[in-house]
């Protein structure tokens, strides 16, 4: 689909149906690597959005009371289709938004066991048996589905986005309405078609195409959406959530982040320096989990930066489909004008570039940054690049303090042999996620998924999403 002769015209999924947008526009999707044209893509108009949060309503009330077994087997089917399809996907992910081969079947098989965790929500929706005061009251609760979901999804991880939150919402009986990334539309749409396949009834899931700028808000200020997930920049995250409280949606938002890895001075390098690179670099660090923030203690900080270096210069640069290649295309223009200021400006104030600092293409080296202060962007912002700085700590406090000194709170990590240590900073650390000698880098389906501060509100997850996915009725009975 990547090759001139067969690029395609994406359509919208609506209520079952295949349609082109209202206004006959189309936008182009572009191959990261090389900026070539990688397919067309219906121009969702406000009345697109109009027309598929209407099928996600009415497709609500027949679909909330569909057994857990169908549910189930549809989802099920969902899985095993994919991994039919398995071929197509990877070359989706890696045409698309240019993921390397590697990161491409991690995402793949992650995204497995997400739909697959979502089949099993189905059977375990549960309320509960409540004691009452009023004699001869039976009282009880019991969890029901919202509605109509808006699933907005960004563009680094598209299918572990799209399997998780559409599969989870619709395991819980909502119907759903999704704005995929522009710069990622084809990996939703052929998600609709893996849905429509497994027998997933028509208007359950419905996907618009378009520029999230254009209609994004027509979907999360629409009366009839009941919730709201959102995957994205802290900036638009900001601007939704204040669309949300006007209107008393509720939402989870899962923004971005400045994600710290503190080493104290008792670990082996030589564990520790490939889970470093691989907190930063895999997929070029378009990743909101990345660790762009690394504090060394002073015994090993010099060996450290040496080390790191040199792994950093040895990363896969190569074929996007060489099980080597580590470092991705940016995506966009607008992002790589991003990446290259946080570079130049922390070389203008002072910086020392230890690794890296210039592009092959599309593609920026792997790059390390010391001598990083307080007034340089790359410092506090979020860089969205294969880019780290390092910064050197003479105790674990300072550590666990300079970590803390963020407005984020997504993922963090500490290596240390020392438990205490290890415990307390997991913790006292600002944020959603801590890994205690593993990277900033993981996830999984059943976990609860998420941020602090202007790393978002709410978790994702199995559990997380059973809680904010359905609503908790109480009734009772007077016998
Ligand atoms: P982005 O914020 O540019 O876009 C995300 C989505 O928002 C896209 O689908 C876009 O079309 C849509 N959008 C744009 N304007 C909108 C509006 N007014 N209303 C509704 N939707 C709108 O983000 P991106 O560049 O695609 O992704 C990168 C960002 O996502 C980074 O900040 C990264 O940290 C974050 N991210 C967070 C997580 C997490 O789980 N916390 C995971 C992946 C990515």
């Amino acid at each position: 689909m990547n090759k001139a002769t067969d690029i395609k015209t994406l359509r919208h999924f609506i209520a079952g149906d295949w349609a082109d947008a209202e206004s006959g526009a189309t936008f182009d999707v572009l191959n990261p690597l090389d900026d070539s044209l990688y397919c067309h893509a219906a121009r969702g108009t406000g009345g697109d959005m109009q027309k598929a949060v209407g099928a996600a309503k009415a497709a609500f009330a027949p679909y909330r009371n569909t057994l857990p077994k169908d549910r189930e087997l549809w989802l099920l089917r969902v899985a095993e289709i994919m991994e039919a399809r398995k071929g197509q996907l990877l070359d989706c992910l890696i045409d698309e938004i240019g993921s390397p081969f590697q990161k491409a079947m991690f995402e793949f098989e992650k995204s497995l066991t997400m739909v697959r965790a979502a089949a099993g929500m189905c059977r375990n929706v549960r309320g509960e048996t409540i004691p009452s005061d009023a004699p001869g009251k039976f009282s009880m609760s019991v969890r029901e589905p919202l509605g109509v979901v808006a699933v907005i999804t960004p563009f680094n991880v598209p299918l572990i986005k799209t399997s998780r939150l559409v599969c989870n919402a619709l395991a819980l009986g909502n119907t759903v309405v999704h704005l995929p990334s522009e710069m990622a539309p084809h990996l939703s749409v052929l998600f609709a078609e893996i849905v429509a396949e497994a027998g997933v009834p028509a208007g359950v899931y419905n996907v618009v195409t378009g520029l999230g700028a254009e209609i994004g808000d027509d979907l999360t200020s629409h009366k009839d959406v009941d919730f709201v997930t959102f995957t994205g920049s802290s900036l638009i995250g900001q601007h939704i959530s204040e669309i949300c409280a006007k209107n008393k949606t509720p939402s989870t938002l899962e923004l971005g982040g400045k994600s710290p890895t503190v080493i104290l001075a008792d670990v082996d390098l030589d564990e520790v320096m490939p889970l470093a690179a691989r907190s930063i670099f895999m997929f070029g660090g378009q990743a909101c989990i990345g660790s762009s923030r690394f504090y060394v203690e002073r015994p090993l900080y010099d060996d450290f930066v040496k080390r790191f270096s040199m792994v950093a210069g040895k990363v896969g640069m190569g074929d996007l489909r060489d099980p080597n290649t580590v470092i991705a295309p940016i995506i966009s223009e607008r992002q790589r004008a991003r990446v290259r200021n946080h570079i130049a400006d922390a070389v203008a104030k002072g910086a020392t570039v230890a690794a890296g600092g210039e592009w092959e293409g599309n593609r920026c080296q792997p790059t390390l940054l010391t001598d990083v202060s307080d007034d340089m962007t790359v410092c506090r912002s979020e860089t969205f690049g294969p880019v780290s700085s390092i910064y050197p700590i003479d105790s674990y406090e300072e550590g666990l303090a300079k970590a803390n000194d963020t407005d984020f709170g997504l993922s963090s990590a500490i290596f240390t042999k020392d438990i205490d240590k290890a415990f307390h900073f997991a913790r006292n650390i600002g944020a959603g996620m801590c890994h205690i000698n593993g990277p900033t880098i993981h996830d999984e389906a059943h976990v609860p998924f998420g941020g602090n501060g202007e790393s978002g509100v709410g978790r994702e997850g199995t559990d997380a999403d059973m809680e904010a996915m359905t609503e908790l009725k109480w009734i009772t009975v007077q016998l």
